[in-house]
């Protein structure tokens, strides 16, 4: 696929790689497939033994090929985040090199596993070698260079100004790309001062009228994206919450529990509802996917319903950046390892304006919250380790230390128990250039998402069902509403209601991997290695 959205030539692959397969279908506008989806179903019989039975369910995937144009609009664009995603895109797209004190940097996307991860698609039929493509190849995905980038933010001040006050980026960088963030101003946005700290209120010189939720703010916020399509002629906008972390709303039945009450306490302005949920309900109405990267509970349950009533596309919740991407990586390795993880203290110190916002109580209780449950997949899952409802202690600490800014430090100690008693403990020291580890998160988040409305399925039990007359390209939809594939980007994944959460970071990883193989009719990756091994 072209980054127009026009095909290459020949017209039946895209990027490097063509499948060949009887199951596997290019056209000029789509790629078809049918795909074995391989599980194990296990029931306990009379006895108490476990019987596990082999299961196959047939689907049909159809992926659209043509990308299009993609809008990508931030709440919160003048903030960290926002800047340095915008100033890395602009960067990237003209292939900016420039000065540091340790010699020169050209623009790239590293730390994005689309962009800078490679994916195993087989074996070199001769060599028997591995062959791996880029991660973006995979499917026709969006290239983050092609993204038309909007948004809002509580501060009027241009990107080129708040990217100064962000002080992440190297001066030599910022001057080549301040001319064209010197334009770019972000919409006014929705405030309500009790969700987010009071420390941030000399920030807010760019707000919509009204201190509560409203009707009117919704439409504001929907009309804004309307209109950011209109003007940039965009196919697609997907929208996503890089603003401050707001405190948590509390859930009140009548209130925010299902999708009616919530549209009803908008329009009563009650004081429950978080300018969070006020924009992913805009971008539920207009079918824009929404993301929250922040940690607080943006989708009470009648936000989560109203996504599914709409077939709109939420994610969420809070970027998986640095001290927790570590975590899910290394509990997961010491829990399969067996060895009996006993207690993680975390502790962080931070210095930017994400950290003067957590100085407050409520803002710091939805990250603690966030940070919290991030293992427990993990041991839920080893049941030689632990007893049922067993858990290693976990501790979660953060500091403002202005001096610091945008590095954030995190240290943590893992403390185990070992063979016969003894004991491992792990401590790290984590400097985080928290920003520019998050923008790559927001640009795989994006391009993900984007991907995510182009591709379609249908169980293959029901199309044989199906009138055999009929139209054949009957019964496909999209995937739930609730983005779990979005996981391996979040610290606290959002899953469909009633589904597992899976925290570990390999297995999050996989499953967007594997969803995107299974899209061109490809087996998961297993690493099983038979060709090496059985010689
Ligand atoms: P930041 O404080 O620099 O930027 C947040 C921006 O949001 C500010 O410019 C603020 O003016 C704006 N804002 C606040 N409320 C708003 C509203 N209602 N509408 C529009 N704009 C609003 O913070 P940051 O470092 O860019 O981080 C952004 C968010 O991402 C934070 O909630 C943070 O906890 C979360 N997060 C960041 C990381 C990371 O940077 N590594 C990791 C995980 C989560």
């Amino acid at each position: 696929m072209n980054r127009d959205g026009s095909l290459p030539i020949p017209s039946y692959g895209h990027g490097t790689f063509i499948v060949d397969s009887p199951n596997v279908v290019y056209t000029d506008s789509e790629i078809k497939t049918k795909y074995t989806y391989r599980t194990t179903s296990v029931i306990q019989d009379n006895h108490g033994m476990l019987v596990a039975t082999p299961k196959e369910t047939v689907y049909d995937f159809r992926v659209e090929r043509r990308v299009g144009r993609i809008g990508m609009m931030l709440v919160g664009w003048g903030g960290n985040n926002g800047t340095t995603v915008t100033a890395g895109i602009i960067a990237n797209r003209r292939n900016l090199v420039w000065d540091t004190r340790e010699g020169l940097r050209a623009a790239n996307y590293y730390g994005s596993v689309v962009m800078a991860s490679t994916i195993k698609l087989g074996t070199d039929s001769t060599t028997g070698k591995d062959i791996n493509v880029p991660f973006h190849e995979l499917l026709p995905m969006v290239h983050p260079n092609d993204l038309i980038i909007g948004g809002w933010d509580l501060s009027g001040m241009d990107l080129a100004a708040a990217m100064d006050r962000a002080a992440v980026l190297e001066p030599t960088l910022k001057n080549q790309v301040r001319k064209e963030m010197a334009k770019m101003k972000p919409l006014p946005s929705v405030y309500y001062p009790d969700f987010i700290a009071a420390n941030q209120e000399d920030r807010a010189d760019n707000v919509i009228p009204g201190s509560k939720a409203s009707t009117a703010h919704v439409e504001q916020i929907r009309k804004n994206i309307r209109d950011f399509k209109t003007e940039h002629s965009l196919d697609k906008v997907i929208v996503q919450w890089t603003a401050s972390t707001e405190r948590y709303a509390s859930i009140i039945p009548g209130v925010n529990d299902t999708a009616e009450n919530l549209l009803k306490s908008i329009s009563a302005g009650h004081e429950e509802v978080a300018p969070s949920t006020i924009f992913a309900v805009a971008s539920i109405l207009e079918n824009a996917p929404f993301i929250n990267g922040s940690p607080q509970n943006t989708f009470v349950p009648g936000a989560i319903e109203l996504a599914t009533q709409h077939s709109a596309f939420v994610g969420g919740d809070d970027f998986k950046s640095g001290q927790t991407k570590m975590k899910s990586a290394l509990v997961d390795f010491l829990i399969s390892a067996g060895i009996k993880l006993t207690s993680i203290a975390s502790y962080n110190h931070l210095g930017n304006n994400d950290g003067k916002n957590l100085s407050s109580h409520n803002q710091f209780r939805s990250k603690e919250i966030s940070k919290s449950n991030v293992v427990d997949d993990m041991v839920a899952a080893n049941t030689v380790l632990y007893r049922e409802g067993e858990k290693p202690d976990h501790t979660v600490v953060i500091k403002y230390m202005p001096a610091v800014g945008d590095n954030k430090r995190a240290l943590d100690e893992y403390y185990a128990e070992i063979f016969l008693g003894g004991h491992q403990t792990i401590s790290l020291f984590n400097v985080c250039e928290d920003s520019l580890l998050a923008a790559p998160l927001i640009i795989d988040l994006v391009v993900v998402a984007e991907m995510m409305t182009r591709i379609q399925w249908k169980s293959h039990v029901a199309f044989a069902n199906a009138d055999p007359n009929g139209d054949k390209d009957q019964g496909y939809r999209g995937f739930h509403s609730v983005l779990s594939i979005l996981s391996y980007m979040l610290k606290a994944p959002l899953t469909p209601p009633g589904t597992p959460v899976v925290n570990a970071l390999a297995k999050q990883r996989a499953a967007i991997a594997n969803i995107f193989r299974a899209c061109v009719g490809l087996e998961p990756e297993a690493d099983i290695g038979l060709e090496h091994k059985l010689l």
